[in-house]
C-alpha cells in the first residue's frame, strides 16, 4: 500500500515543530534500509510533542524512533506518524549527588564523556551503546554487566494522549532488553545514578571500551547490533556459530564474520534480506540446537508491495 504522507498532514494538529510527508527513513537507521515514513514529525520540545498527541486523531499510528540502531525499517515504510525527538530533547545537566538528567535525544556515547567531564563514574558503559538515551530506556541497553535499569533514578515519558508520566525506575518493569512501561509511552528525560568517580580510572575505562568495541564488533558497518537476545545461560553467538551460519549471505545481507549475532547490510541489502535471513538464522539455530533465538532488533513498518518494488 503506497502512503499518503499529504493527505495525512491534513489530519493533523497544527505543532512548532516540522512534519514531513513520505520522509525516507533509511538514512536515520544504522542498517541504511527501508521505506519512508507515511509523516515524520520533530517536535520541537515537549510541549510541542505533549499537544500534538493529546490531538492526533486515535486511528493514527504513532511510532517513536531514536537513532535507528537497533532497528529495522521494512522496505514498504511505516505508515502512520514517526517521532524523532531532535535539538528540544538535548539537554543535559548535573544534579544534586553525582546525578545527570539528560534529554531522551541525547546520545549514551555523549552522557558518558559528559560524566567524565564531570568526574562522575559508574556511567562508563554507555560508551558502548551507539543510541540514545531514548533507546537505552526503551532497550533497558546495557554492557559490561551494567544495564540502563541500574542506573536508572527516574524516567519522564508522554502517554498517547499527551499525558506526562515521572516514572522512578522500579516501577518500570525491566528485565533484560525489555521494559514493561506501555509501548506507547514516549520517553523525554532520564534521570541517571553516578557515583564519586576518579578523573583517570573513568578515562581508562571509556578507552578500553573504545578499543574492546572496535576489535570484536562491526562497529563501522552498517548493522542494527546484537539481532536476537542472548537465551538465559547462553549467547546467540554461539549456538548461531554452532550452527554453522557465520559469515552465512542472503542477498546483500550477511551474517558478520568478526561477531555473529550482528547482520550485516553490504551495501545492496534490502529490509526484506536482512529479515529473511534473520529468519533462517532463528531457523537454523533452532534446527541445531532446539533453541528459539528472539529478535533483540525491533523490525517496524510494512513489506514493500509488487509495485514499490
Ligand atoms: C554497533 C552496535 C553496537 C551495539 N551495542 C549494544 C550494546 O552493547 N548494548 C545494547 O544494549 N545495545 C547495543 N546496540 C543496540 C542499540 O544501540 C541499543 O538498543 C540502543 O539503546 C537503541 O537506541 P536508539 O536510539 O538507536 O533506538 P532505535 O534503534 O531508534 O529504537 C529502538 C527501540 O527503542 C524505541 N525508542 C527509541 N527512542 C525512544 C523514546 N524516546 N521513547 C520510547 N521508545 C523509544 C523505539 O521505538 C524502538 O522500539 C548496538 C547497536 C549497534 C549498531
Amino acid at each position: 500500500m503506497r502512503l499518503d504522507g499529504a493527505g495525512l498532514i491534513k489530519r493533523l494538529p497544527p505543532v512548532r515543530g516540522r512534519l514531513e510527508a513520505e520522509r525516507p527513513l533509511a538514512d536515520l537507521t544504522w542498517f541504511r534500509v527501508g521505506g519512508p515514513a507515511q509523516v515524520l514529525f520533530s517536535p520541537a520540545d515537549e510541549a510541542d510533542l505533549a499537544d500534538f498527541l493529546a490531538q492526533v486523531p486515535r486511528d493514527v499510528a504513532v511510532t517513536v524512533i531514536g537513532v535507528g540502531s537497533n532497528l529495522l525499517v521494512r522496505d514498504g515504510g511505516v505508515p502512520g506518524v514517526v517521532i524523532r525527538l531532535g535539538r528540544g530533547f538535548g539537554a543535559l545537566g548535573v544534579e544534586e549527588g553525582f546525578r545527570i538528567r539528560a534529554g531522551a535525544a541525547v546520545p549514551d556515547v555523549r552522557v558518558a564523556r559528559f560524566a567524565l567531564a564531570n568526574v562522575i563514574g559508574g556511567l562508563t558503559f554507555l560508551r558502548g551503546i551507539p543510541g540514545t538515551i531514548g533507546g537505552a530506556l526503551r532497550m533497558n541497553g546495557g554492557a559490561y554487566g551494567v544495564e540502563t535499569k541500574d542506573v536508572l533514578v527516574e524516567a519522564v515519558a508522554i502517554d498517547r494522549r499527551g499525558g506526562r508520566h515521572v516514572v522512578p525506575a522500579t516501577d518500570m518493569g525491566y528485565s533484560y532488553r525489555h521494559c514493561g512501561a506501555p509501548e506507547d509511552w514516549i520517553f523525554v528525560a532520564a534521570l541517571l545514578q553516578g557515583d564519586a568517580g576518579d578523573e583517570a580510572v573513568i578515562e581508562a575505562e571509556m578507552n578500553r571500551i573504545t578499543e574492546a568495541r572496535e576489535a570484536t564488533q562491526p562497529v563501522r558497518t552498517r548493522t542494527g547490533g546484537s539481532t536476537f537476545k542472548n537465551p538465559e545461560g547462553q549467547k546467540a553467538w554461539q549456538l548461531i556459530h554452532a550452527a554453522g551460519l557465520r559469515g552465512f549471505a542472503l542477498g546483500g545481507a550477511r551474517v558478520s564474520d568478526k561477531h555473529c549475532n550482528f547482520l550485516i547490510n553490504e551495501g545492496s541489502a534490502t529490509a526484506a534480506e536482512l529479515e529473511e535471513l534473520g529468519e533462517t538464522v532463528r531457523r537454523r539455530v533452532k534446527e541445531t540446537s532446539g533453541v528459539e533465538l528472539e529478535w533483540e532488533i525491533r523490525r517496524i513498518g510494512q513489506p514493500a508491495t509488487e509495485g514499490q518494488r
